[in-house]
């Protein structure tokens, strides 16, 4: 089953997280980026020459953790024909585990966001930057500053700002011809502005309206020209309505539109918690009502209001670290699932009371993910940035359901 957009977002970023927190004994940790257009045997022959070249390295244990991630990386590429549409990124290496010892861990990333550049480290971290640029939001805003000289259009994503277009005017530019009445010159002079207004609410609408989430519209500047900008109908209609704000800025030009976004920085942030925030209340208005409402929380009250189909809104607590496993016995045979917060938890066997030993794990969000679509179920991911968030996580156990129905004996 393809994984919806939220969940392999989710995924990427759980990945991500754990890569970051890896460093390696020596410099033995193998990151390598292939774009799609990459002939999977160059890169075998590059590795095949860093192998050879690994060979002297003076260190033995280092030489050897090195060799062997190359051979694990090669072997994984003889699965692909080609690389695929979006590009392959490999992470091997020995990562520490207890003790002294290391465990070698190989992390295959397709990445959300095609990868553009061939690139191969051997360092004691994994080179994770063109991924963490990836994780910067689709969602964006839109963005113009504006007065009768000057206007810049432009997108804000994540913390970027990106210029499509800075124009002048050049109506103040306009002389006066003699013999003309200043009435007349006046005029021409507000058909001249009208006409530019125009083409920056065009352009603007045009580069706006393409964007596939966007947030919102802000417009800025120094004087009233963002008000008679951003009221007249220059904007698409549909625009008009994502107006956010409008923000004093000091710059009509490139300065202007960051002045603008840093102005706005609290307003922005906030517009993303609200919705979380809602959806949180809406939760706890019910689960306050004296007969408990539409409303079930805690690991297997949820799961089962799933499983029946009855949950309209999953709330998922971004602050959840938690996997399903499948443990086994190697004494007596005995297997059991338990949830577990990490690999390294020690589970008793109930039987025999040996230790058990991880046989399989999934992270507990992406099995809500699983179920909640069979269902129909919508998921809201709710970061512990609000208080909120946090009671969610806290009072709640990090997940929570808003019901269709109530269920008998489950709520
Ligand atoms: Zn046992």
């Amino acid at each position: 089953m393809p994984k919806n957009l939220d969940q392999a977002r989710y995924d990427f970023k759980r990945d991500l997280e754990r890569l970051r927190s890896i460093s390696g004994r020596g410099t033995e940790l193998i990151s390598l980026y292939v774009p799609h257009d990459r002939q999977i045997s160059d890169v075998t022959a590059y590795l095949r020459n860093e192998y050879s070249q690994s060979s002297n390295i003076k260190s033995k244990g280092t030489r050897k953790n090195v060799m062997a991630a190359i051979e694990s990386i090669m072997s994984r590429l003889k699965m692909y024909k080609q690389p695929p549409e979006s590009g392959i990124v490999f992470f091997v290496g020995h990562v520490p585990t207890s003790g002294d010892q290391t465990s070698m861990e190989a992390y295959v990333i397709e990445p959300p966001e095609p990868i553009t550049t061939y690139m191969y480290r051997c360092d004691n971290r994994f080179h994770l930057d063109p991924l963490e640029d990836m994780l910067v939001d689709k969602k964006s805003y839109g963005l113009i500053v504006i007065d009768r000289n000057e206007a810049t259009i432009g997108l804000l994503r994540g913390k970027r700002v990106s210029i499509i277009k800075n124009m002048q005017s050049r109506v103040m530019g306009k002389h006066r011809q003699g013999g003309q009445s200043s009435v007349r010159f006046e005029r021409l002079i507000e058909i001249a502005v009208h006409e530019y207004f125009k083409k920056v609410g065009d352009i603007a609408s045009d580069a706006f309206l393409a964007e596939e989430e966007l947030q919102g519209v802000i417009v800025g500047g120094p004087g009233s020209t963002k008000r008679f900008f951003a009221e007249k109908d220059y904007l698409h209609h549909e625009l008009k309505k994502k107006l956010l704000d409008l923000v004093d800025t000091g710059y009509t030009d490139e300065a202007g539109l960051r002045e603008m976004v840093q102005n706005s920085e609290n307003m922005l942030s906030d517009l993303d918690m609200v919705k979380e925030k809602k959806t949180v209340q809406r939760f706890l208005r019910e689960v306050r009502k004296p007969d408990g409402g539409l409303a079930t929380y805690g690991e297997e009250e949820v799961v089962k209001a799933l499983e029946m189909g009855a949950v309209d809104v999953l709330l998922v607590s971004e602050g959840i670290r938690k996997y399903r496993a499948s443990m086994a016995c190697s004494s007596c045979g005995e297997r059991t699932k338990e949830i577990i917060k990490n690999e390294e938890e020690t589970v008793r066997c109930p039987k025999c009371n040996n230790a058990m030993s991880l046989e399989d794990k999934k992270d507990v969000v992406d099995d809500y993910y699983e179920t909640a679509e069979q269902g129909g179920t919508k998921i809201a991911l709710i970061s512990n940035e609000t208080e909120e968030g946090e009671m969610l996580l806290k009072a709640f156990g990090g997940v929570a359901a808003i019901l269709r129905y109530r269920v008998n004996g489950l709520v």
